[in-house]
């Protein structure tokens, strides 16, 4: 890939990231329409309502996690692209969500122009990692991210390397489909680069399947090839193709809160509870 080259190796500095708080984890398949934001929205919205405190930071131009939390495009004066550019901390691109506990740093069109205007800048794949950490270092105790959700474009490029540069982990939404398992050992092979040349503690956190659909005889063959092909790194939970949380984001609402009691609020809140107990194994081992 282009973007990872030599100018960019690793500093080193990203291991102290590593050690404390918050969790940062991207969203990230290369594949469009696969459940990447509907996932950062909703699986944040369900940490955020079991205690977390969370923050979405939305890399991906069409903007649609900030849409989807009701943040009106004219009020996203400061956004991700501002903060990537480099003419704005992290912090000030931040706002607040209706869910307690859940922030979100906007994105904006702009975000597209990026990769061009940074052009071959040395520190240009660890823009994000370096505005993350510097929202931590200035954290007032008690009141720090305990996670970091970063929603990616549905691309390989100078974005999604940030986002890997930045994070400890990636979690893939993989679309239950036929062509799923198509695109994942690319998007495979481009951790193991980002591991290898900008951010050796990247790791794969889970798959999580979306969009399931019991009745569907080809639903039910793909979960099965996907486990077969991934093991224990698909996560138990499953989020079934529900339409309210296909409602939700034209309402300006997580599904969580467009209708908690539907089998899809039910799903992410299952995968938030997996995704901490993964979290706590973790750090134990
Ligand atoms: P991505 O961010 O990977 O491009 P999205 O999260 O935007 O994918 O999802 C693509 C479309 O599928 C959206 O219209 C979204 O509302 C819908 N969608 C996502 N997950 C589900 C689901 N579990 N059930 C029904 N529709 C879903
Ligand atoms: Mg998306």
């Amino acid at each position: 890939m282009t973007v990872i080259d030599q100018s960019n190796q690793g500093d080193g500095s990203s291991s102290d990231n590593a050690a404390g708080h918050p969790r940062i984890i991207s969203l990230a398949n290369q594949k469009g329409g696969v459940g990447k934001t509907t996932t950062a929205i909703n699986l944040g919205t369900a940490l955020a309502a079991i205690g977390e405190r969370v923050l979405i930071v939305d890399l991906d131009p069409q903007g649609n996690a900030s849409t989807g939390l009701g943040i009106d495009r004219r009020n996203r004066n400061c956004s991700t692209y501002d903060v990537l550019i480099g003419e704005a901390d992290l912090r000030e691109a931040i706002v607040e969500t209706a869910v307690p506990r859940l922030h979100i740093a906007a994105s904006t069109m702009d975000l597209s122009g990026l990769e061009l205007e940074l052009g071959a800048t040395r520190d240009r794949a660890f823009r994000l990692r370096d505005a993350i950490g510097a929202l931590n270092a200035n954290a007032a105790p008690g009141t720090d991210y305990t996670y970091v959700l970063i929603d990616c474009p549905p691309s390989l490029n100078l974005l999604t390397v940030n986002a890997m540069a930045a994070s400890h982990a990636i979690l893939v939404p993989l679309q239950c489909e036929f062509f799923a398992l198509e695109g994942l050992s690319q998007l495979l092979q481009t951790v193991e680069q980002v591991r290898s040349t900008l951010n050796p503690n990247l790791s794969i956190h889970g798959i999580v399947l979306t969009m399931f659909d019991s009745r569907n005889n080809l639903s039910n063959q793909v979960v099965a090839d996907v486990r077969q092909f991934m093991g224990a790194k698909v996560y138990d939970t499953m989020i079934p193709r529900n339409v309210r949380i296909s409602e939700a984001p034209s309402y300006g609402k997580p599904v969580l809160v467009y209708d908690l009691k539907c089998v899809g609020s039910e799903a992410y809140l299952k995968l938030a509870t997996e995704v901490i107990q993964r979290e706590r194994e973790l750090r134990t081992h």
